[in-house]
């Protein structure tokens, strides 16, 4: 209802405190590619003052919906809301991109995401992923030998039991990033927590949220909430910002509440109190998602984590450091841009010369390595928790 919206976009004084914050503003200096240019866009065709053209639609498009102008704004204007209501009640879905209807089928259709993951580890095995790694698809494929087998449904601790965890790990951890759920398996067991991965959960919905499709983006938040249902679980924990982010807003309060990102888990359980970790002589980037920095508000986790790593140099990027263009089917959607925005952010971090680049969610996991890649840079890009679980020592 265009009442909602209205209630949203007139909460916003138009003080322009958010535009220094906002990636797009800066990058094209345009009012209509910012916060308030976009709120006030919302605002007259909510009110029946300007039609939803093409124009119209691609400044709200443009938008990464990084929030981080929700962060800074003092009149707590629900950006992130106002936009997916906009594209629910403003955009028709036909105007659905093909390479999203693509990542869209393959999150959804099991059958889909089993035969990308089979014919991934066709690909790795036949070594053709050491030739072959195509455009824009070759952007997001793991690198070759980083496939697993079927997973339990529990894994036990071997350590004295303190707790139940659910793990939350994605529709596409699976097939892009499966060592970071291995990572997070192991680091949760040596902490002693049973580790539960219920075999119903699905997509946390973030794409059909975010591109209109609000009533679909329910049934999965439905899927999920059942999932998980009856475990008498002290977290859920997410190893996806990205994920996690739109877990923590559902609108089950019971289950929202349990979402924790697993870094900030850790830390908040002194869980790593017992565990001995190595010494990492290294220099370790520390990159916080939009999702986890400006939604979840959980970026502490991983600073307080990695600060647990004898030796390790911690270097967390500044706060002005903006989005790094990843943003969900961003990246697919708005190349160009996407690129802009990782190569400022790459820029940024060459200057310290680190061995790894730690970061939260693996949309900007697989968008930072390939600009790393096409440059031929060293640095390893990898979840904090993945670094952590190689330094466990085992005896
Ligand atoms: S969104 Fe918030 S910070 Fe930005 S102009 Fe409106 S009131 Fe000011
Ligand atoms: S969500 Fe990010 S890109 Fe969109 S208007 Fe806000 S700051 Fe700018």
């Amino acid at each position: 209802m265009p009442a909602d919206l209205l209630a949203d976009a007139e909460r916003c004084v138009k003080c322009g405190l958010c535009l220094p914050h906002c990636p797009t503003y800066n990058k094209t200096g345009n009012e209509n590619e910012s916060p308030r240019g976009r709120i006030a866009l919302v605002q007259a065709w909510a009110s029946d003052s300007l039609p939803a053209s093409p124009r119209l639609l691609a400044h709200i498009d443009n938008c990464l919906l990084c929030r981080a102008c929700e962060r800074v704004c003092p009149a707590d204007v629900p950006y992130g809301r106002l936009i997916d209501r906009f594209r629910a009640q403003a955009s028709p879905a036909t105007r659905t991109p093909m390479a999203l209807r693509l990542l869209l089928g393959m999150v959804h259709k099991r059958p889909l995401n089993r035969a990308a993951q089979k014919a991934l580890a066709l690909y790795s095995a036949s070594g053709l992923a050491n030739w072959i790694r195509p455009g824009q698809i070759g952007r997001l494929l793991p690198a070759p030998g980083q496939r697993r087998g079927a997973r339990k449904k529990l894994y036990r601790t071997m350590h004295r039991v303190k707790g139940e965890v659910g793990l939350f790990k994605g529709c596409l951890g699976e097939l892009l990033d499966p060592a970071t759920i291995d990572a997070a398996i192991t680091v949760l067991n040596h902490a002693g927590y049973n580790v539960h991965l219920p075999a119903g959960q699905t997509c946390c919905g973030a794409l059909d949220l975010h591109h209109g499709d609000g009533d679909y983006a329910e049934k999965l938040a439905r899927t999920n909430i059942q999932a998980f249902d009856g475990l008498a679980l002290n977290a859920v924990v997410s190893i996806a910002s990205g994920c996690g982010s739109v877990l923590r807003e559902y609108e089950h309060s019971g289950f929202a509440a349990k979402i924790v990102d697993i870094s900030q888990f850790l830390a908040q359980q002194d869980a790593l109190a017992e565990i001995e970790l190595r010494p990492l002589p290294a220099r370790i980037v520390l990159h916080s998602p939009c999702s986890l920095k400006n939604v979840m508000r959980q970026e502490r986790g991983a600073l307080q984590l990695l600060e647990m790593i004898p030796e390790a140099q911690l270097l967390p990027l500044p706060d002005a450091c903006h989005c790094c263009g990843s943003a969900g089917s961003y990246m697919l959607e708005h190349p160009e841009m996407a690129q802009a925005l990782v190569d400022d952010l790459l820029r940024e971090v060459c200057a310290w010369q680190p061995d790894f680049l730690v970061t939260s969610n693996i949309g900007c996991a697989v968008h930072i390595a390939a600009a790393v890649k096409q440059r031929g840079l060293a640095m390893q890009v990898l979840h904090p928790v993945t670094l952590i679980s190689g330094q466990i020592r085992r005896f």
